[in-house]
């Protein structure tokens, strides 16, 4: 939303070092950063956007991020991205939602969009769900099973909508979960 090249230049991150965006739906906040507040592309040298099967259609309504269209690398759930990263649906809150997980081995990240959008209310309280999800029930179960085994697994959660530093992990507290930010 405008922030991007701001936030990767405080985490010493150059947007030319980046040549995939991995996106895990098509809601203006999380495409709008392909391009710069003055309408430049922000990765100069991005070769590929993987982007879900069923999200291209919503990304190409954006006019605005057509020039994009080339770049596209359509995928589904279960493929491997690269040694270590896995696409995994996490479907409800839009067209082709998806998460990305990344695995060393040792330890395992998943990247999950907008699984949470209100972290105040919605580790405390899974089955709470908004009119920003296209299918509320289907939310509302996505999300209740991915908090299940995120805690059960001990796995980082990286949430667009988590509040800074937006990673950390879910531990059971009564009949729901808390959130503890990385440290
Ligand atoms: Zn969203």
């Amino acid at each position: 939303m405008g922030h991007l090249g701001e936030a990767m230049d405080e985490a010493s991150i150059d947007p030319s070092s980046v040549t995939v965006v991995a996106l895990t739906h098509t809601h203006l906040d999380h495409v709008n950063g392909l391009l710069a507040p003055d309408g430049r592309e922000m990765f100069a040298n991005l070769t590929k956007i993987l982007i879900a099967k069923d999200a291209v259609k919503s990304f190409l309504d954006k006019s605005e991020l057509e020039r994009f269209r080339h770049l596209l690398a359509p995928i589904t759930s279960g493929d491997r991205l690269a040694d270590h990263l896995l696409a995994v649906a996490i479907p409800g809150h839009a067209p082709g939602h998806m998460g990305y997980r990344l695995d060393t081995g040792d330890d395992s990240i998943l990247f999950c969009g907008d699984v949470i959008h209100v972290p105040a209310a919605q580790f405390a309280q899974p089955e709470l769900t908004w009119d920003y999800d296209d299918s509320q029930a289907v939310a509302r179960a996505t999300r209740i099973k991915l908090l299940q085994d995120a805690a059960g697994a001990r796995t980082w959660l990286a949430g667009a909508h988590l509040g800074r530093p937006g990673i950390g992990k879910v531990v059971e507290e009564g009949q729901g979960y808390s959130f503890v930010p990385v440290a």
